[in-house]
C-alpha cells in the first residue's frame, strides 16, 4: 500500500471561479522524495493544503495509510494529520516563543485539551525536541527566541516541528522561497537526510527546477491544474520541462 494515495483531486476556490485541480492523482510510497514543479499558479501549493485539507477539495479522495482522509469528521482530521507534517515557506513560527517551544508545539496535537492550554509537555517531548534541535544543528539555539534566528536557522526550527510530530509524511510547501541560494540548497538537503533518517517520505512544492532535480527522486509536473508529467526524476528532460512550463515559454 501507498504511504500517500491521491485520487482525482479537484478544486474550484469559488462555485463560479475557475477549476484550479483538474482531477489530479499521484501515489507516494516509503522512500520517495516526490517534488511538485510546474509555473506559478499551477496549483502545486493548493495540491499540498488540498492534501491535508487545509483547504478543502471539491472532489476527489485522499488516502494515508489506507486512510480516507477526505472522508474525516472533523475530529479525526485532527488527529490524522498529527500524521502529516508541515513545512513552510514563511516558517509559521511563532516569533516571541523559544525555538523550544516552536518545535514543541508540533506535538500539541498529541496533549489533550487541558495539558496543551497549559503546555504541559511530557519528558519525552522534550528530549526528542533537544535531539532533533541538535540533529538540525540548533543546539545552541534552544532558548532564543524564533525572531533572533536568520532564515534557514527559522526553516530548521520548522523541520524540527514537523519531525517531532512522528508524521507518516512530510508536506512541504516551497521551503526555500524566502531563502538565497547558498542556504536553500542547504534547507533541501537537511530535509532531504532527515525524511531518509526517519523513512518518512516527502511531498514538496518547489518552483525551483535545479533543487527539484537535485533533490528529489520522482516529478510531478503541473501546469495550469493539470498533471503534465509523473515520473522518475531521472526521466526527466528538456523535453519534458518544455511540455510543463510551455505556457510560460509561449
Ligand atoms: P502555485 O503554487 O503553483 O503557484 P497556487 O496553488 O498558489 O499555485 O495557485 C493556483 C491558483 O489558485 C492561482 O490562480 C491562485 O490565484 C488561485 N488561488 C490560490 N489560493 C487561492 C484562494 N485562497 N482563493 C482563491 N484563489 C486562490
Amino acid at each position: 500500500m501507498a504511504t500517500l494515495e491521491v485520487k482525482d483531486l479537484r478544486i474550484r476556490y469559488n462555485r463560479s471561479g475557475p477549476s484550479i485541480l483538474k482531477g489530479i492523482s499521484l501515489s507516494v510510497d516509503s522512500g520517495d522524495f516526490f517534488a511538485i514543479i510546474g509555473p506559478s499558479g499551477a496549483g502545486k501549493s493548493t495540491l499540498i493544503r488540498c492534501i491535508n485539507r487545509l483547504v478543502e477539495p471539491t472532489s476527489g479522495e485522499v488516502f494515508l495509510n489506507g486512510e480516507n482522509i477526505t472522508a474525516m469528521g472533523a475530529r479525526k482530521l485532527r488527529m490524522a494529520r498529527r500524521g502529516m507534517g508541515m513545512i513552510f515557506q514563511e516558517f509559521n513560527l511563532v516569533e516571541r516563543m523559544t525555538v523550544m517551544d516552536n518545535v514543541l508545539s508540533g506535538r500539541l496535537g498529541y496533549l489533550g485539551t487541558f495539558k496543551s492550554f497549559l503546555r504541559l509537555y511530557p519528558k519525552k517531548d522534550i528530549r526528542r525536541a533537544l535531539e532533533l534541535l541538535d540533529r538540525v544543528g540548533l543546539s545552541d539555539f534552544v532558548d532564543k527566541r524564533a525572531d533572533e534566528l536568520s532564515g534557514g536557522q527559522r526553516q530548521r526550527v520548522g523541520i524540527a516541528r514537523a519531525l517531532i510530530q512522528d508524521p507518516k509524511i512530510l508536506l512541504v510547501d516551497e521551503p526555500t522561497s524566502s531563502l538565497d541560494p547558498k542556504i536553500a540548497r542547504e534547507v533541501m538537503a537537511m530535509i532531504k537526510v532527515m525524511s531518509e533518517e526517519l523513512n518518512v517520505p516527502v511531498l514538496c512544492n518547489i518552483h525551483d527546477v535545479q533543487l527539484a532535480l537535485e533533490f528529489s527522486n520522482h516529478v510531478i509536473g503541473l501546469q495550469d491544474g493539470v498533471k503534465k508529467f509523473d515520473g522518475l526524476t531521472e526521466q526527466v528532460d528538456k523535453g519534458t520541462l518544455e511540455e510543463i512550463y510551455s505556457m510560460e515559454i509561449l
